[in-house]
């Protein structure tokens, strides 16, 4: 540990300036962070669609056009039951952790993430956008009301929404299916308000999540990309901090917690 914080000196050093200087943080994650919770990425090696093979691009269509059939089909469907039991045996790694302290210590104000596995909740992260939706919910496709599954008693397929008597599906968003809008706008009023946007093992490939961090540095935002690997959003950077987002993100609530400290001190 202690290594790797002497290897990304300059960069802990820049990135936490940045963070203690900014008003308004906003953190965007994505797959790369829960994968060091054991949770499979969809694609590349071992992910869930490299093995079971992609759902169809029209999933959203297919499940409108045949609710009761994809209500009965859901459960038996590999990929998603594997996905599913990994998810639900899946804990929260420092990465989550260290996201929750920052919003605890009020440096990040709030967080969009493209995870459906409620990682970041369980770790404690309240302001959170799941743009992608929530695996362990289940939502209204007419009002956009949510509930646990747990907690959503399922009377005859499909289920009918009890405040509206919309369809009812996994809150998980599909191919083809819009975004839910409450979720959208909430993402796009967030980015407009951030001066600092931190984002986490994502590549920064899938839209609209993808916009966020162009958005935000075309309106002068400064941008930290914490990253396994180079992505589409490196080259625009002010800090780039490259390794396991589980190793780097508690070493910059270290950096930052001196420098509050330090700040403290002088005043
Ligand atoms: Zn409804």
């Amino acid at each position: 540990m202690t290594e790797l914080r002497e290897k990304l000196k300059v960069e802990l050093d820049g990135a936490s300036n940045l963070l203690v200087a900014s008003k308004y943080t906003i953190g965007l994650t994505g797959a790369g962070i829960s994968v060091e919770s054991g949770i499979p990425p969809f694609r590349g090696p071992g992910g869930i669609w490299t093995r079971y093979g992609e759902p169809p691009m029209d999933g959203y269509q297919r499940f409108l056009a045949d609710p009761k059939g994809w209500w009965e089909k859901r459960t038996r469907t590999a990929g998603i039951s594997e996905l599913i039991v990994k998810i639900m045996e899946a804990k929260p790694n420092p990465g989550h952790h260290s996201l929750a302290e920052l919003e605890e210590m009020n440096i990040l104000k709030h967080l969009i993430t493209q995870n459906i596995d409620d990682l970041h909740r369980k770790a404690g992260s309240k302001n959170l956008a799941e743009i992608h939706g929530n695996m362990t919910k289940l939502r209204c496709i007419s009002c956009n009301t949510r509930w646990d599954r747990d907690e959503f008693e399922i009377k005859g397929t499909p289920p009918r929404c009890p405040e509206c008597g919309g369809l009812v599906k996994s809150d998980t968003v599909m191919f083809g299916e819009p975004i839910p809008r409450d979720v959208l706008a909430k993402c796009q009023i967030e980015t407009t308000k951030c001066d600092c946007m931190l984002t986490v093992g994502t590549t920064a490939a899938i839209y609209p999540a993808a916009s966020f961090p162009m958005l935000a540095k075309r309106r002068g935002a400064a941008l930290i990309e914490v990253n396994l690997y180079e992505s589409e959003l490196s080259h625009l950077c002010d800090v780039v901090l490259r390794g396991p987002s589980g190793k780097i993100l508690p070493l910059l609530v270290e950096c930052i917690k001196e420098k509050l400290q330090e700040k403290s001190g002088s005043t």
